[in-house]
């Protein structure tokens, strides 16, 4: 057993207990972790919260005794199942964030952090789900999370505090930068400039409570959670691609926001800032499934085809809504041709009904009952 052995705090990533326990024992993370505990592979030159070693986990389970499978816990397989079906060890893994290790270093910024959770922690700490693509806000303070420090622009690389000789290594060292060594819990907080309620609060409702069980559904309905976030990642990618602003414009003449421009970089390589935005409008969508989506994509001129870039990669929630609204290889007729078949029923005395738009439109009668809702709210 090492002497001091912190146990993991509630929703911490298992590389910042790597580092909180290393500082604790007064030991830089080489001298620790090689030295005393005598584990003489390579840690930091690849995302050791992705699959860290067997090995690894028996000789921390041998000195701290904590349990392998709670050390498991603390990695990001935990969410397999949630986010993505199986953790792949290296590459792209939807709604991970990743870090870009270039040797001992991040080039990207994909550990986020909250200012205010790292100052009411007594001995800061990173959070496993700071990781993820979805967590954009903080689910205690409701601030946007910051990805960089504000001072220097670096990512958070916490373990850097860990490497070096003769450095003073404080225990509560990890709420400062690596690089340049600015307090980030004293960063001031920022909070969503969004106008409207319904969708901010899905979001944030998301954020709280994507690990519930048994799953929500949200306002589609999916009942478990990976096809939930594989057609929600399809409506993100819609957004922030080829044919996002034409989506968004449609959002702006709902919503006073502004639209953000098209990026080839997946959505995991986003800032949070953007992810933020792109999120937001993404619930906005989602909210009365499938009447908005529906609407917007067609005042946008968005069949299936065009928002599907990869086929076959929709759930069925969106799946039966795109082939049922959106898809273009099947007669739907436009907004003008339907108040054309209305006024139609009314010239000819007879009542604007399902089954009256079905008949001169020729449409199936979910169809019928939809254009009469979207285009004709009223009636
Ligand atoms: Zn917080
Ligand atoms: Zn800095």
């Amino acid at each position: 057993m090492v002497p001091m052995h912190p146990q993991p705090r509630v929703g911490e990533i298992f590389s910042s207990w790597l580092v909180r326990l290393s500082l604790a024992n007064g030991l830089p993370l080489h001298s620790f972790y090689s030295g005393l505990l005598r584990y003489r592979q390579a840690i930091w030159n690849r995302d050791i919260d992705r699959h860290p070693p067997i090995s690894f986990l028996e000789c921390l389970n041998h000195a701290t005794k904590v349990p392998i499978s709670q050390l498991n816990e603390l990695t990001l397989v935990r969410y397999e199942g949630l986010f993505y079906d199986e953790l792949s060890a290296t590459g792209v893994v939807p709604w991970l964030l990743p870090l870009g290790i270039y040797h001992r270093t991040h080039k990207l910024a994909g550990m986020q952090f909250c200012p205010l959770c790292l100052k009411e922690d007594s001995n800061p700490y990173y959070r496993l789900k700071w990781r993820v693509g979805l967590i954009v806000l903080c689910d205690v303070h409701n601030c946007v999370l910051v990805d960089r420090c504000p001072k220097c622009n670096s990512p958070v690389i916490f373990h850097r505090h860990g490497i070096g000789r003769g450095k003073y290594l404080h225990p509560n060292c990890l709420k400062y930068c690596y690089s340049c060594n600015h307090n980030l819990s004293t960063v001031e907080p920022t909070y969503p400039d969004w106008p409207d309620l319904g969708s901010q609060s899905l979001l944030e409702r998301l954020i709280r409570e994507f690990e519930f069980c048994p799953w929500q559904g949200f306002p589609v309905g999916a009942d478990c959670p990976i096809p939930f976030f594989i057609g929600l990642r399809v409506i993100l990618n819609l957004l922030n691609g080829r044919f996002g602003g034409r989506i968004q414009t449609s959002i702006c003449s709902e919503l006073p926001v502004g639209v953000v421009q098209s990026s080839a970089l997946h959505f995991e390589y986003l800032d949070t800032a953007r992810r933020l935005h792109l999120l937001l409008c993404a619930c906005w969508l989602i909210q009365g499934w499938p009447d908005r989506f529906v609407l917007s994509c067609r005042n946008a001129g968005l069949s299936r085809s065009r928002i599907l870039e990869v086929p076959d990669a929709s759930p069925y929630w969106l799946e039966t809504v795109l082939s049922g609204h959106l898809d273009s290889r099947t007669y739907s007729p436009s907004q003008e041709e339907f108040l054309q078949a209305a006024a139609y029923l009314v010239s000819k005395d007879r009542q604007l009904t399902t089954q009256g738009i079905m008949e001169v439109l020729g449409v199936q009668r979910d169809a019928a009952r939809r254009m009469i809702k979207i285009w004709l709210p009223h009636s």
